[in-house]
């Protein structure tokens, strides 16, 4: 059990990191206790910002004599209010965000060593600076760092072809409630001696350990990218292609999104977007392929067309060109903050089920709500689906956020029996704890509270996050 941290308590913690890296303003608190959506507020005693594994060693060594909760929190950019303290104002905030060296980029082994608080954009140009690439990538990059998205196993656009977070991770630095530092930073690709402990840190949202380094795959960087932005009918024939674009390209398809053309016409409405086809269509896809054989994804979209699989198609003659049809990609988000609320469910299906749940899914927020707007999007080659909703016109939006609960409700049921999950990317945090019980079984559970108990015995790291009571 945790309790507020004494005066006494928040003055040797503070002592570790030295007063100007103690945060209690509420002003300099507040870029941490604010998230991205604004719906989560925190509140917190101390916000301390430590300069090194050793640091953290010893602000947890402290904490966990004290029994003194910590938030860890890295770039504040994730969904699920993991990052994000209690509102009653006795959890420590322990930032990665001053942890941003890189320490090493290995060109030749394909790796990169690096501390919790780089962002992925620096570690993205890091890799590029020698020629590799590293393909995380994410709406949020520029400010999400190497710490959150391995605590969240992130995924993002290149999830196709380079799997998530967890996949891209060779080793750890972890330092563990109890302050010792557990040092995994191994750049190994084939490593058989015992139960692989990296696993454990990686998407447990800060519960079981706090990552204060990583070493990371980087890989070649392709030679050529075919972009093409594609008109399709209905997601049935979006999942067709798929299937013939993976073929076609010789398997190097390393993207493929999707979007309604209610997204399109909130990305015209508010961001300055462009219609990059003449003629609106119900549904299009946005899809790249690396290094495949030239001509074969126009081959391919040439092929779709006739079969009725696809009515148009552009594909990027340059990088500006590329880079304006990614923009509307990663615009669509944001483009829903204009239109008053929005309910998200960030779910995934297997694949081939994507058609029949979305048009199950629409049609019951349609007999829940009707006017609601869906807005189904993503990553349609991982079968995940951000399926949000924006509220009816006009309607108050407080009173349509009051109903988040009651849609999950509905959504979530239509993922379960699709064999899907309530949360592909964002993880569980304070968002969706209350759901665990419903969608793991009792073994599952007691595993989780076992290793939780192990790792953390006093329940310090993270608390009211994930788990259920
Ligand atoms: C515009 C936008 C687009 C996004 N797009 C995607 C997307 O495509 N795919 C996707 O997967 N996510 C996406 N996200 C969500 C978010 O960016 C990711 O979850 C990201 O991985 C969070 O990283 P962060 O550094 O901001 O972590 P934070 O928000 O700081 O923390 C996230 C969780 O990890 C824990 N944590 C943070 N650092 C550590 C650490 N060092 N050790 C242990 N635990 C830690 C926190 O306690 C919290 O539970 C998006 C978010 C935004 C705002």
């Amino acid at each position: 059990m945790t309790g507020a941290p004494t005066p006494a308590t928040l003055a040797r913690l503070a002592d570790v990191v030295g007063p100007s890296h103690a945060l209690t303003d509420p002003a300099a608190q507040l870029p941490y206790l604010t998230e991205w959506r604004g719906l989560w507020p925190g509140h917190s005693p101390m916000v301390l910002r430590p300069a090194s594994a050793d640091e953290v060693s010893r602000l947890l060594a402290l904490a966990h004599e004290t029994g003194t909760a910590i938030v860890p929190q890295s770039g504040n950019t994730g969904l699920a209010a993991g990052q994000m303290p209690d509102v009653a104002g006795t959890e420590v905030v322990l930032s990665l965000d001053r942890m941003s060296k890189v320490r090493n980029v290995d060109a030749a082994g394909n790796s990169l060593t690096a501390e919790a608080g780089v962002t992925i954009k620096a570690v993205q140009d890091a890799a590029a600076a020698v020629d590799r690439l590293f393909p995380l990538s994410l709406a949020s990059e520029g400010s999400a760092r190497l710490g959150g998205v391995l605590s969240t196993n992130a995924g993002g656009v290149n999830v196709l072809a380079y799997g998530t977070a967890r996949q891209l991770c060779l080793g750890l630095e972890v330092v563990l409630a109890d302050g010792r530092i557990w040092s995994g930073l191994r750049s190994l690709r084939k490593d058989n001696t015992g139960y692989d402990l990296k696993e454990l840190f990686l998407g447990a949202e800060g519960t079981l350990g706090i990552i204060t380094a990583a070493v990371v795959k980087l890989f070649p960087r392709p030679l050529r990218c075919d972009t093409a932005f594609v008109a399709v009918p209905d997601p049935r024939a979006a999942v067709d292609l798929l299937a013939r674009a993976q073929s076609a390209t010789g398997n190097r398809l390393v993207a493929f999104e999707f979007l309604p053309r209610l997204g399109l016409e909130f990305l015209i409405r508010h961001m300055a977007g462009r219609d990059p086809l003449s003629a609106p269509s119900p549904w299009y896809v946005l899809c790249e392929a690396a290094d495949a054989p030239e001509g074969s994804l126009e081959t391919l979209i040439g092929l779709a067309i006739e079969r009725g699989l696809a009515t148009d198609a552009v594909i990027a003659q340059s990088a500006a060109q590329r880079a304006a049809l990614w923009s509307l990609r990663e615009n669509l988000s944001e483009s829903q903050k204009f239109e008053g609320g929005s309910i998200k469910h960030d779910v995934s299906v297997p694949v081939s089920k994507v058609p029949e749940f979305i048009a199950e899914a629409e049609a019951a927020v349609a007999r829940f709500l009707p006017g609601a707007r869906p807005f189904p999007f993503g990553h349609l080659g991982d079968g995940n689906v951000h399926f949000n909703v924006s509220q009816p016109p006009g309607m108050d939006k407080t009173a349509y956020t009051d109903m988040w609960e009651a849609m999950n409700e509905v959504v979530f049921g239509i993922v379960l029996k699709h064999g899907g999950s309530i949360s592909a990317e964002h993880g569980i945090g304070r968002l969706k704890r209350h759901w665990m019980s419903r969608i793991k079984s009792p073994v599952e559970l007691d595993l989780m509270r076992g290793l939780k108990h192990l790792l953390d015995p006093k329940g310090i790291l993270n608390p009211h996050k994930v788990l259920p009571e």
